[in-house]
């Protein structure tokens, strides 16, 4: 089935249909163009129509006056590319479908690329998943937390210039229960002031409930219309009720079994990254269409330069 007018494609994707769907250029650009110009290719200048020159492998504005020439690539972050769109689908099908997730060397090993550009493919597809994520606001019952990542525990401290690589960098985390997760690298630690930030964007003011532990730091979180209870880890009071803090402490344990499992030597300073791509997949946990949303949040995602990515702060 070769795509356009072959009727609906099944939803899930494993690896034999991404061989028989995606397994050349032709097939993956016939499906870039599907998803991005549904009713039609459209020249980007001037949204006019575009005639398909196969002998450039290019489209062409039917405005005489214009005559732009372009592919599917155009104004998203593959324009920059000269990477072929099926190692691109490998990759995003390799980070979607790893339930752990995968490090940038083995999508080097897997795909025959530098380990810069499975470095720089990795972050991009992360990049457009940070795009398509929304800002959406957790409600409901949600749990507040916060975990440790990297070093070891006895160097947790500031150093002298800031962050110290050798301590472990605080992650901060609000879970709606049956929802979404927000994490955040927080390197200024946990406090009322940190987790205010944390709430004010990403938990919507209305929230019922918010269930903690009983740090100094989750003090004054309620008001007229949200309550806040917590548990007493202190004094070995894990649960009470519907009170606890095991929702977001499970997501803790996923995702530090993700980063032993997938990133040996995980760089606390792209540490912002693994979580977003981590966020990505638990909150589409329950997508069917997770390979083709991914593939349709790198289309519709701005040029990023290796410059402007390597320059996000640490
Ligand atoms: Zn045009």
């Amino acid at each position: 089935m070769s795509g356009r007018g072959g009727g609906p494609r099944p939803k899930a994707v494993n690896f034999s249909d991404l061989v028989e769907r995606y397994g050349s250029e032709e097939k993956c650009r016939n499906y870039l163009t599907e998803i991005r110009w549904p009713d039609g290719v459209k020249c980007p200048r001037d949204g006019y129509g575009a005639t398909w020159i196969g002998t450039r492998s290019v489209w062409e504005c039917n405005k005489r006056s214009c005559g732009y020439q372009f592919t599917v690539r155009v104004g998203s972050v593959l324009q920059d590319s000269k990477l072929p769109l099926w190692k691109w689908f490998v990759a995003v099908f390799l980070m979607v479908e790893s339930k752990k997730g995968i490090s940038a060397n083995q999508i080097r090993r897997m795909t025959g690329v530098t380990y810069k550009t499975a470095w720089f493919l990795t972050h991009r597809i992360r990049q457009a998943m940070v795009e398509a994520q929304g800002s959406r606001r957790l409600t409901g019952t949600v749990e507040l937390d916060a975990t440790y990542i990297g070093g070891k525990p006895r160097f947790r401290h500031k150093g002298k210039h800031g962050w110290d690589h050798k301590s472990k960098v605080p992650v901060l985390g609000a879970v709606e229960r049956g929802g979404e997760i927000r994490l955040r690298v927080e390197r200024n630690g946990e406090s009322m002031g940190t987790y205010g930030q944390l709430m004010s964007k990403h938990v919507d003011p209305a929230t019922a409930r918010l269930y903690t532990d009983s740090a100094a730091s989750f003090q004054g979180l309620s008001d007229k219309d949200t309550t806040h209870e917590h548990v007493n880890h202190a004094a070995n009071e894990w649960v009470r009720g519907d009170v606890h803090t095991n929702t977001v402490e499970s997501v803790w344990s996923l995702f530090k079994r993700s980063i032993v499992g997938s990133y040996h030597h995980l760089s606390t300073k792209h540490l912002d990254y693994y979580l977003d791509e981590f966020e990505w997949r638990f909150n589409n946990r329950h997508n069917d269409y997770l390979f083709r949303d991914t593939i349709k949040a790198l289309i519709g995602s701005d040029v990023m330069t290796y410059k402007k990515l390597i320059e996000r702060p640490a």
